[in-house]
């Protein structure tokens, strides 16, 4: 009988973290063994301390867990980190001294040049970037990011356009869940009836971020996707699901039918290699003029897919269109998980 892989979710009370513990439910391959979060948790159940927000109950096996600190001694192959970004740093690299194989979802470490920013379906040879880490830090173990959630459904959409025709300048604006500034997060009376247009840090993470992902890995390091990317970014009163509205230019000129086409056809290893937390299809064109809406169509194929919808031309740039995912999903948890799953395909979790 195989055995599965034991990982561990530092930051497991958090948004992130819950989502973790969701969706690693009866995964094939892993088995949370250990949940860690601040010194506020360390040492009660995870069922005590936990603001459970997620639609199906703790699972048993870890509702009685004891809540660990995030120190490396804990006992797991992977750690999925989905840890506030003031102490994501040191602690993601002590896991990864210790040996650990670290998938997080924190700024910090994301544009590191030796650590590789993920997102399978498009540039799954930046994880050619681990040895060179392992080299550089002298670890066994070793760090892979996933983007930030806004990030992620841009660069989704934008990957299959700028492999087919190059994309040469990119405007988006967003609006963003709440459930993106964690939990708590932001207070109901700032928010409820508002858009609040600052996130702090974000348009600055969408505009670098999108780049390294569509980039070149070259053998030593990642060559940035030479483009500009300008991006403004908003909070709305949506629980679950970031909409974005994107403006792009191409040089190779297309048509909305050959636009879209690209998208609908577009697909990576993890579809190839059937990936146990791939979505069938990791883009999904839909027709109606109205569509996507977060409240309707964030949890298509288990929210691990980017909804594109109203494809259409733009009298500044080529073309605009939308497009939405479930942030704490495939922006987050469900993203890391998919990553660790590529690992452990190439063998990296041998
Ligand atoms: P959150 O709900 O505020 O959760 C933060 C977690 O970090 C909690 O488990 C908390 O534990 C733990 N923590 C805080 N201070 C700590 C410390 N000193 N030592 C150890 N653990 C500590 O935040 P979140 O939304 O889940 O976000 C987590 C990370 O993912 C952030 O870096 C965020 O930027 C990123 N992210 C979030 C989303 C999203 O949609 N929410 C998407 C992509 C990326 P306690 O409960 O014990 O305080």
């Amino acid at each position: 009988m195989s055995e599965k892989i034991p990982v561990a979710v530092l930051g497991a009370t958090g948004a992130v973290g819950q989502k973790f513990i969701k969706l690693l439910q009866d995964h094939p391959w892993f088995e949370v063994t250990q949940v860690a979060a601040s010194e506020r948790s360390v040492g009660r159940r995870y069922e005590e301390v936990v603001a459970w927000k997620q639609n199906t109950p703790i699972p048993e096996s870890v509702r009685i867990l004891e809540v660990r600190p995030c120190t490396p001694d804990l006992d797991c192959r992977i750690a999925f980190s989905g840890l506030d970004a003031a102490v994501a740093g040191e602690v993601e690299d002590s896991f990864a001294r210790a040996g650990c194989v670290v998938l997080s979802n924190s700024k910090n470490h994301r544009m590191d040049a030796d650590v590789p920013l993920v997102i399978p379906e498009l540039n799954h040879d930046h994880l050619g970037l681990i040895p060179i880490q392992r080299r550089n830090r002298g670890t066994s173990g070793f760090i892979v990011t996933n983007s930030n959630c806004s990030t992620m459904f841009l660069a989704m959409a934008l990957g299959p356009l700028h492999r087919a025709f190059t994309v040469e300048k990119v405007f988006v604006a967003t609006m963003q869940a709440v459930s993106g500034a964690g939990y708590p997060g932001v207070p109901s009376l700032d928010i409820l009836g508002n858009v609040i247009p600052y996130i702090g840090g974000e348009e600055e993470k969408m505009e670098c971020e999108t780049r390294k992902i569509l980039g070149r890995f070259d053998g030593e390091g990642i060559e940035f996707a030479d483009f500009p990317v300008s991006a403004q970014c908003n909070r709305v009163a949506v629980e679950d699901g970031h909409t974005e509205s994107v403006s792009v230019q191409l040089r190779t000129k297309a048509s909305a039918q050959e636009i879209i086409q690209v998208l609908r056809e577009f697909y990576g290893p993890p579809q190839q290699l059937r990936l146990p937390s791939a979505p069938e299809h990791p883009v999904v064109v839909m027709g109606a003029q109205d569509r996507p809406q977060p409240r309707f169509d964030v949890n298509l194929y288990g929210g691990m897919t980017a909804i594109v919808g109203r494809i259409r031309p733009c009298s500044v740039l080529d073309f605009k269109f939308t497009v939405l995912g479930h942030n704490t999903v495939r922006g987050a948890a469900g993203a890391s998980i998919l990553n660790a799953e590529l690992l452990k395909a190439q063998g990296f979790l041998d």
